[in-house]
């Protein structure tokens, strides 16, 4: 479950764990993930890339042709709500988690290049952010850090 590296790695396995960890999860928290919550995580999963709403849309219908917008969006809520994606404010789209069953705040780490974007764990970034935010007397609601730049694999080939 360490392996978030979107780098190097086996990633059909890297699906597995994270689908079999959604499950259980689910089932020890007694909350239903549903077939179409099922497709809709496997479809983020897929890639390590920001996945948006009405591409989830165009990839479900084929599949369920009962799949609704308001479906999709509520399977959406559902995930995120779990903590088994999440939402990168700046791309307006949805990654897998891979560190699903903490709670977690993250560092996404967005390549401009291959679109991977791999979740680092944040606890120094956020203790420091967290102080700043005292200070400020500021609540923060969400905090979510997104960096774009070039992963490993990108910088080696450019
Ligand atoms: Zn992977
Ligand atoms: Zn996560
Ligand atoms: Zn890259």
């Amino acid at each position: 479950m360490n392996q978030t590296s979107p780098t190097e790695h086996d990633h059909n396995q890297c699906i597995h764990n994270a689908i079999s960890a959604a499950e259980h999860l689910c089932r020890q928290r007694g909350v239903q993930l549903t077939p179409i919550r099922h497709k809709v995580l496997e479809l983020i999963l897929t890639s390590h890339k920001a996945v948006k709403a009405y591409d989830l849309l165009d990839q479900i219908k084929p599949v369920n042709d009962a799949a609704k917008p308001a479906t999709v969006y509520r399977a959406l809520d559902f995930l995120l709500e779990q903590g088994l994606i999440h939402r990168v404010e700046s791309l307006n789209a949805f990654v897998g988690c891979h560190r699903s069953g903490t709670q977690h705040d993250q560092l996404l780490l967005i390549c401009s290049v291959c679109h991977d974007i791999e979740e680092r764990p944040a606890t120094q970034v956020i203790q420091a952010l967290a102080a700043e935010l005292s200070t400020a007397r500021f609540t923060a609601q969400r905090k979510t850090i997104e960096i774009h730049g070039l992963c490993e694999k990108c910088q080696t080939f450019n």
